[in-house]
């Protein structure tokens, strides 16, 4: 594994993947502060990261590290205190561009002159968010699946103004902490992963709503017919239904699951495995 080339990282949102990110930069050695709205998102945040931190440790070769790691992440609810010694800044705010460019505007503003920043965002593209950064040669999309600790691919996707050095900077960060990084050589909505994901899970949510078969049979029938280890409603409750909604609100072609996921799933307490109930229960 390469050494980091960022030694302060600064993880904003303490959400399923903000905390995921910060427990595994923390379990390699950098420096971790984590940013969220107020004590009471910190405080949920405390609890994703005790929760994810038991998960990762029992399915990963160096438990200890991952056991330790919410121990050595210092929270903040002040965001130019959070930022301001940052070497590299990862953003995991929820999933809506108006709410990203304003928070990366603040962040511009605060953050050292050097630093780096990069976004986690799945559906977004960097060139939608890189002008209000205020230096978007410094700006490019790092992009973690669920489940960090294992499923440990990051893809590295810049924009056209992105600096290849800092795209290259990004992706020793990416293996310093143990990912797989994943270079794509142009913008594309979805990367890689979310391009041949959204499209598949949508495929599942039509069935769904049109009443063809129940999430259980769907399920079935993927895992068994294709020997893979889940099939995409058990793919939608870890991603959590949180995610899934806000992806197919900002579609209307997906206005009918957006409005079937609110009634059944969000307006009932059930998010996904976060909550303990989703498609199934946990
Ligand atoms: P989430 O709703 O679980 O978490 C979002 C967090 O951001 C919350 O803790 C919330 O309090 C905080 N937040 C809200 N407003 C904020 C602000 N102004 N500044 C800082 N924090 C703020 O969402 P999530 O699932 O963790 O998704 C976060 C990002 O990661 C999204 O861009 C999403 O597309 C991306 N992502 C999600 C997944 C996934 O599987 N859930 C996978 C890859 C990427």
């Amino acid at each position: 594994m390469p050494a980091s080339p960022f030694a302060r990282v600064t993880v904003l949102g303490l959400g399923v993947l903000g905390s995921q990110i910060a427990l595994q930069v923390a379990a390699h050695g950098p420096e971790v502060t984590a940013y969220d709205i107020d004590e009471a998102a910190l405080e949920a945040g405390r609890g994703r990261l005790a929760a994810f931190s038991t998960a990762a440790a029992a399915q990963v070769a160096d438990p200890e590290a991952y056991r330790s790691a919410p121990g050595r992440i210092r929270l903040s609810s002040d965001l130019a205190d959070a930022v301001h010694e940052a070497d590299l800044v990862i953003e995991a705010v929820p999933e809506r561009l108006e709410l990203k460019r304003e928070v990366w505007a603040r962040v511009g503003a605060a953050a050292p002159a050097t630093t780096v920043f990069a976004t986690n965002s799945s559906s977004l593209l960097p060139s939608a968010i890189a002008d209000a950064t205020g230096r978007p040669d410094r700006f490019l999309a790092l992009h973690f699946a669920n489940h960090v600790w294992i499923n440990n691919t990051a893809e590295v996707m810049g924009t056209q103004e992105t600096g290849p050095a800092v795209a290259d900077r990004v992706q020793t960060f990416a293996e310093a902490i143990g990912m797989i990084a994943i270079r794509l050589h142009k913008e594309q909505p979805g990367y890689v992963l979310n391009s041949l994901l959204i499209p598949f899970l949508g495929a599942a949510a039509e069935l769904l709503v049109k009443g063809v078969a129940d999430p259980e049979t769907i399920d079935l029938t993927w895992r068994k017919a294709t020997g893979a280890p889940a099939g995409p409603f058990q793919i939608y409750d870890v991603v959590g239904l949180r995610t899934a909604y806000a992806i197919a609100s900002a579609d209307p072609r997906s206005a009918v699951w957006a409005a079937y996921l609110k009634e059944h799933y969000l307006d009932q307490g059930k998010l996904g495995v976060e909550s303990g109930e989703g498609f199934y229960r946990y």
